[in-house]
C-alpha cells in the first residue's frame, strides 16, 4: 500500500515485522562486553520514532582496548601470517553465513535504518556476501614484483598488510558499508576496529558473531559501537591505528583529515558526500530518462551518496520529460518499508527528517518551483513526499548543497558546452550520469566531467570490481574493485647483492 496522506501512514504501521535482537554490545577480541563506562545508547525505529532497544556506547578507552587486541592480533597472531587462501576460505564461510541469515539481517537493516526490506534481502545483504567473495578470491593473488636492479643487485617488492585499520561509516547503507570496509582490509591480512553509525549499530553487531562462528580470530575484527565525536574521534586521532578508512560528510572527512595529521600522521581514505548531476540529452527516450531520473534522485529515499540530485535536461525534450516525471514522482509509493509495494521508506532519523525539510523551505524561498511534493508525510516516523524543484540554478542551496533526502534539484539546458559546465560547477565529484544514444556526446562528456564514476544510460551500476570513489571534495582513495585492496597493503622495497662478494 503506498501511502501519500497521514491517514495512509497509521495504517500502514500495522505491518510491523520485529526482528529478535541478540547483540547491543561491544565486540572486542572476540566477546560481546559493555563500554567501559557501562553507558548505552538508544537506536530508534524511523518509522515511528519509537527506542528499539539500547546499544553498548564505546568511548575513548573501549577503542583503546580495541585497539590493543588490534594489535596484538596483527604482531603476534595468526591472521597476518596465514596464506592468503586460508584468509579466502574463512572470508568464504563469513559469507555463506551472511546469506544464511539474510531474513533477519535485512529485517534489522529495516528497523534501524527504514531501508525497504525486499531490497535488503535481496539486493544489499547479498551484495555483501558478494564483497566478502570477491576479495576472498584476491587473498591469495596478493604479490609483489620481481626487479632487476643491476648485474649485482636483484630487487623485489612485498606486499604488506599496513597494519591495524580503523574504519568509520555512515548511516544510509549499513550492511554494504561494512563489507567495503571490511572485506578488503581482512584480505590484506589487516586487523581492525569498526564503528558503525549511531542511528544504525545492529547489523554491525550481528556481523561481528558471524565472524567469530566463522571462525576470525579473536582481536582480528572488533566492532566498537557508540558516537562520532567519542569513539569515532578516537579511533582518528590514536596513536597506534596505521589507516583509517572513512565514508561519510565532507564536513567529518576534514576532521578525520586534521585528527590524522595531529596524531601519527595515519594513512587516511575519505569517501564523502556529493552532488551528482546527470544529463539527459534531447536523442533520449524521454520515458526511460524520466524513470532514471527518478530512481536516480529517490533510490533509498535520497539517502545515497551519489544520488542524482541534480538533473540537468536539453531543452527540446524539456517539457515532455517535466509531464512524464511529475506524473511518475506522484505515483511514487512511500510508506512502510517492510511493505513490498512501497518504493521509499523512511528518512533515517529526527534530524535527516528536518534537515531535508529545511532545504525544500529554502528552495522555496530561492525562487526554485515546487512542481510536486514538499511535504512530511504523516504524524509519526519521518516520511517525506518525493520532491521536485524546477528552474533551479548552481547558485542555490538546493543546487549546491548534498540533502541526501528524496529532492530533485532540475534545470534545462541548450547545448553540451552548457552541460558540461553546469554539471562541473559543484565542489563535489562523486559521480555523474549521462543519457544520449549518441557515443560522441556520451564520450565527450564522460571524460569532461570532473567526477570518480560516471554512468551512461545507467545509474548506480556498481560491482565489486569497479573501484568507486570522489574527486574533488567527495574525498580520495577508493572502495571497490582491487584499488580498495591496495589500500590496505604497503609496499616494501627489498634489494640484496646476487652475490656474497660485498657490495660497496
Ligand atoms: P557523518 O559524517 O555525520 O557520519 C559518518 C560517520 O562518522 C558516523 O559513524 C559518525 O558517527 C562518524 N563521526 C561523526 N563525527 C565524527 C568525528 N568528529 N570523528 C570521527 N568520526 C565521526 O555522515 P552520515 O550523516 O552518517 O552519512 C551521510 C554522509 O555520508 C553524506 O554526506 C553522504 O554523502 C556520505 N556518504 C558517502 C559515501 C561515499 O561512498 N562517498 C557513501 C555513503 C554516504
Amino acid at each position: 500500500m503506498g501511502i501519500h496522506n497521514s491517514d495512509d501512514i497509521s495504517a500502514a504501521a500495522f505491518v510491523i515485522k520485529n526482528p529478535t535482537i541478540k547483540f547491543t554490545k561491544l565486540f572486542i577480541n572476540g566477546e560481546f562486553v559493555d563500554s567501559i563506562s557501562g553507558k548505552t545508547f538508544e537506536t530508534k525505529d524511523p518509522r515511528t520514532g519509537d527506542v528499539i532497544t539500547r546499544v553498548a556506547e564505546g568511548d575513548k578507552e573501549d577503542v583503546d582496548l580495541a585497539v590493543k587486541a588490534a594489535r596484538q592480533s596483527f604482531d603476534h597472531g595468526p591472521w597476518p601470517r596465514l596464506p592468503g587462501s586460508a584468509r579466502g576460505r574463512i572470508m568464504m564461510k563469513f559469507a555463506d553465513l551472511v546469506e544464511e541469515n539474510v531474513e533477519e539481517l535485512a529485517a534489522l537493516e529495516t528497523l534501524d535504518a527504514g531501508k525497504l526490506f525486499s531490497v535488503n534481502k535481496a539486493r544489499d545483504i547479498p551484495h555483501a556476501a558478494s564483497s566478502l567473495r570477491y576479495y576472498a578470491g584476491a587473498a591469495d593473488k596478493i604479490h609483489g614484483e620481481v626487479l632487476k636492479m643491476s648485474r649485482e643487485l636483484h630487487g623485489y617488492t612485498l606486499q604488506e598488510p599496513i597494519g591495524v585499520v580503523g574504519q568509520i561509516i555512515p548511516w544510509n547503507y549499513p550492511s554494504v558499508m561494512f563489507f567495503l570496509k571490511v572485506s578488503p582490509a581482512l584480505a590484506a591480512g589487516c586487523t581492525m576496529i569498526i564503528k558503525p553509525a549511531e542511528q544504525t549499530p545492529l547489523t554491525a553487531l550481528y556481523y561481528a558473531h558471524l565472524a567469530k562462528l566463522a571462525g576470525i580470530p579473536d582481536g582480528v575484527l572488533n566492532v566498537v559501537t557508540g558516537l562520532g565525536s567519542n569513539a569515532g574521534a578516537a579511533i582518528s586521532s590514536h596513536m597506534d591505528i596505521d589507516a583509517v578508512s572513512f565514508t561519510g560528510s565532507t564536513e567529518v572527512g576534514r576532521k578525520i583529515l586534521q585528527a590524522a595529521a595531529t596524531s601519527n600522521l595515519k594513512v587516511v581514505s575519505l569517501e564523502l558526500g556529493g552532488k551528482s548531476p546527470l544529463i539527459i540529452f534531447e536523442d533520449a527516450d524521454v520515458d526511460i530518462a524520466a524513470d532514471l531520473a527518478l530512481f536516480g534522485a529517490l533510490y533509498n529515499k535520497g539517502e545515497i551518496c551519489v544520488a542524482s540530485s541534480r538533473v540537468y535536461v536539453q531543452e527540446g525534450i524539456y517539457d515532455e520529460f517535466v509531464k512524464k516525471l511529475v506524473k511518475k514522482a506522484k505515483a511514487w509509493v512511500v510508506g512502510d518499508p517492510f511493505d513490498p509495494k512501497v518504493q521509499q521508506g523512511p528518512q533515517v532519523d529526527k534530524m535527516q527528517h528536518e534537515k531535508v525539510l529545511s532545504y525544500i523551505e529554502h528552495g522555496k524561498r530561492e525562487g526554485a518551483t515546487l512542481l510536486t511534493g514538499g511535504r512530511s508525510l504523516g504524524e509519526k516516523g519521518y516520511f517525506i513526499e518525493p520532491t521536485i524543484f524546477s528552474d533551479v540554478n548552481e547558485e542555490m542551496l538546493i543546487a549546491k548543497d548534498e540533502i541526501f533526502g528524496p529532492v530533485m534539484a532540475l534545470a534545462k539546458f541548450k547545448t553540451i558546452e552548457e552541460a558540461i559546465k553546469r554539471a562541473n560547477n559543484t565542489r563535489y565529484g562523486l559521480a555523474a550520469g549521462i543519457v544520449t544514444k549518441d557515443l560522441n556526446v556520451a564520450n565527450t562528456v564522460s571524460r569532461s566531467i570532473r567526477a570518480g564514476t560516471i554512468w551512461i544510460n545507467c545509474y548506480f551500476a556498481f560491482d565489486n570490481d569497479i573501484p568507486f570513489g570522489g574527486y574533488k571534495m567527495s574525498g580520495f582513495g577508493k572502495d571497490y574493485g582491487l584499488e580498495a585492496l591496495h589500500k590496505y597493503l604497503q609496499v616494501k622495497s627489498v634489494v640484496t647483492p646476487l652475490y656474497n662478494t660485498p657490495w660497496l
